[in-house]
């Protein structure tokens, strides 16, 4: 959506703002500030974890692409439209083989990084944001629980219960997905076009830190993104070019900006997302692993 902020919310200061006011205040008035906080870019945890949050901001963005350039359809919520169009085509990727680990790995680090953003939200008491055109964090993460859980539930009990999905709701997920696949076939055979013109144009702009180097070289030589763009650019029939731009913004955001047919991925985005990584194992990890041992217990008893 244009110019829609991914993290809009009336905020109160506390300890977690005040982290991230201090990093982005330090970018925006003292830029060097930033190079002296370098990220370990041979950590490979937070590798997989920026590379799979910025990859499915991309291709949330490449969902409100599709709706205005090539027409797909929007018949409810257009912001839920897009992470759930997102989502299955991450889930979707692999044909109908078993969901490859690394595909798991990916949507896990994409639920953490919302849980982490719920648990933030909760313990700082910010103003919840209902009047949002996004879902909230909460929901979204457990959209992206069910449909993933619900692609492959044969395989995949573990990870709804370490994702706390209610049984309620787990038992409704392989049908949702179902009914998504279907929905995401219906789009693709109604608007693909195998004549396509290459149209989409993947740009990172100047890099100013150290950090943003490290983002650049990660998403060019280790994320699906290139690849995934290309697909999409070979599939759909774009009525001119468009440019998926990383650059400098000053603030944490992704979005679609029709009138100048750009997708600007702002390089905020991926510090916002290692600030999240540095609270992963505690409020996302933990909990995850402090579930399914609960569980495992449980059953053991029973
Ligand atoms: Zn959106």
């Amino acid at each position: 959506m244009r110019q829609m902020p991914r993290f809009q919310r009336i905020i109160r200061p506390a300890k977690h703002f005040f982290l991230l006011s201090i990093a982005l205040l330090g970018f925006c008035l003292f830029p060097a500030m930033a190079q002296e906080s370098p990220i370990d870019d041979t950590d490979p945890e937070l590798q997989q974890f920026i590379l799979a949050n910025t990859e499915f901001s991309v291709v949330h963005e490449l969902v409100h692409l599709l709706i205005d350039e090539i027409g797909f359809p929007v018949l409810g919520r257009e912001e839920d439209l897009a992470d759930h169009l997102a989502i299955m085509l991450l889930l979707t990727r692999d044909g109908n083989d078993a969901l490859p680990q690394t595909m798991i790995d990916k949507l896990q680090a994409i639920i953490d990084a919302w849980r982490v953003e719920w648990t933030i939200i909760e313990q700082d008491q910010m103003e919840i944001a209902y009047s949002d055109p996004h879902s909230l964090e909460i929901q979204r993460l457990y959209d992206l629980s069910c449909l993933t859980y619900g692609r492959d539930p044969d395989h995949l009990k573990d990870f709804a219960i370490a994702n706390e999905i209610p049984v309620d709701r787990a038992e409704l997920c392989p049908e949702d997905f179902q009914k998504a696949e279907k929905g995401l076939k219906f789009l693709q055979n109604t608007f693909r076009n195998e004549k396509s013109d290459s149209q989409l144009k993947l740009i990172f702009d100047r890099t100013d830190t150290p950090k943003q180097a490290t983002y650049k070289n990660w998403l060019t030589n280790a994320s699906i993104l290139p690849a995934f763009i290309t697909e999409i650019d070979s599939q759909y029939q774009f009525p001119q070019e468009v440019k998926i731009i990383f650059r400098s913004c000053g603030q944490a955001n992704a979005y679609w900006e029709p009138a100048d047919k750009e997708i600007v991925v702002c390089y905020g985005l991926m510090d916002r997302f290692v600030h999240l990584a540095r609270f992963r194992q505690e409020y996302a990890i933990d909990p995850r692993e402090w579930a399914l041992g609960l569980a495992k217990a449980k059953s053991a008893f029973d």
